[in-house]
């Protein structure tokens, strides 16, 4: 065995670390909601948020969620989603996991091999009598060819739902990612840019769908009168995760620019690492920098992405497999006739190269570096 020469980090550096506003600015709000005894239930504190977002996020109608899978799962159930969706393998649980919660089937539909999203010149052939909607995901925050879905959608009658669990902030065509396709879900987990801790929302094009969204939330509630008019869940979101929200809304702009000063550095010392790729920024988007996605390809890097991801943890460093494994291969999806590697060649590939390197604001040009050099030290290894 090498002994390592670059010495390991002293703390850990995970792939990502949520935001913290400064104290004081919560204090403030939960002060707030201390003096108005009104901690949920669609508080001045979550409408506020609404209004906010709103305007961030260049939309018309957004509902507030506890979190971004109970919001998922609403979305299926308010577009009347059955039968079957086709949806993309290379995607976090909670996407095809919201299609069975409403007894829909998840068909896997194979991935691009550039933006990692579903190939959309393959939808078509996946479509069968069954078929209902399109349950796409704009992973990592990079968008799908939004067009092409609603082109496809709009032929043979279709939903489309937007897992845009990563997407926020992002826009194509100067159009706010939320607007493209029937609904589209944010999560605000720990782990994305803008979080609440847990926390998601719906965003929808029209009043009545948002009622409708708020009432199925609300256990199916309208108000005092008007109760069980439809079967819901408890979706809402509460006082104090609304304030946490509010609290770091300010900081958004300045954590995105830092993202990208930090993504730009990591392309700039990766490029030319025979055997590491990354996608380049497309035209007419205004991205996030949410996530940094490498892949590692085997023969020409030398080493496998599983070795490099271990070898990562002796310096301290925490990549992430992100999406791995495929969906199509939880046991539970397995056997569906869409799962077969054989209908998704491209995912089944990219699944094995990908890895999440570390990144949000506070980590510093010299620790990417660091970061960057312990990759061409694995590969030497
Ligand atoms: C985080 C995430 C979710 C789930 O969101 P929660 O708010 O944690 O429920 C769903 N889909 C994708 C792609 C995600 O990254």
């Amino acid at each position: 065995m090498n002994k390592l020469r670059i010495n390991s980090f002293f703390n850990p550096i995970y792939v990502t670390r949520p935001l913290f506003p400064d104290i004081s600015r919560i204090v403030e709000k939960l002060e707030d909601i201390w003096k108005s005894k009104w901690i949920t239930n669609n508080g001045s504190q979550c409408k506020i948020l609404e209004k906010r977002l709103v305007d961030i996020l260049k939309t018309s109608y957004i509902s507030l969620f506890n979190n971004g899978t109970s919001a998922l799962m609403i979305a299926c159930k308010a577009l009347e989603l059955s039968g079957e969706v086709i949806t993309t393998p290379f995607t976090f649980s909670a996407t095809p996991h919201s299609l069975t919660w409403n007894h829909v089937e998840p068909v896997f539909c194979d991935i691009d091999p550039v933006t990692m999203n579903i190939d959309t010149s393959k939808i078509e052939s996946m479509i069968t009598t069954r078929t209902t909607g399109i349950l796409a995901v704009h992973a990592f925050g990079i968008p799908c060819d939004v067009l092409a879905i609603q082109k496809i959608a709009d032929q043979y009658g279709l939903k489309v739902i937007y897992d845009a669990a990563h997407a926020f902030g992002v826009e194509v065509g100067g159009i706010g990612i939320g607007n493209y396709g029937d609904m589209t879900m944010m999560s605000f987990h720990a782990t994305k840019l803008f979080h609440t801790a847990e926390g998601g929302a719906l965003i929808c094009n029209n009043r009545d769908m948002k009622e409708y969204i708020d009432i199925l939330k609300n256990f199916g509630m309208k108000n005092e009168e008007n109760i069980g008019m439809f079967p819901g869940i408890n979706g809402k979101m509460n006082e104090v995760q609304a304030a946490l929200g509010l609290s770091m809304l300010d900081l958004i702009e300045g954590e995105i620019r830092k993202r990208k000063k930090i993504v730009d550095f990591y392309r700039s010392r990766l490029r030319d690492i025979e055997g590491i790729y990354f996608q380049e920024d497309m035209q007419g988007v205004r991205y996030n920098s949410a996530c940094f996605i490498i892949r590692i390809d085997e023969e020409k890097f030398g080493k496998s992405r599983n070795y490099v991801y271990d070898q990562y943890k002796k310096y301290n460093v925490f990549t992430r497999k992100y999406y791995s494994p495929l969906c199509s291969e939880y046991p539970h999806y397995k056997d569906l006739p869409s799962s077969h590697p054989k209908n998704l060649p491209v995912a089944t590939k990219i699944v094995k190269q990908v890895l999440s390197l570390p990144l949000y604001g506070d980590l510093s040009i010299h620790d990417i570096e660091k970061i960057c050099d312990i990759l061409i030290e694995i590969r030497n290894s």
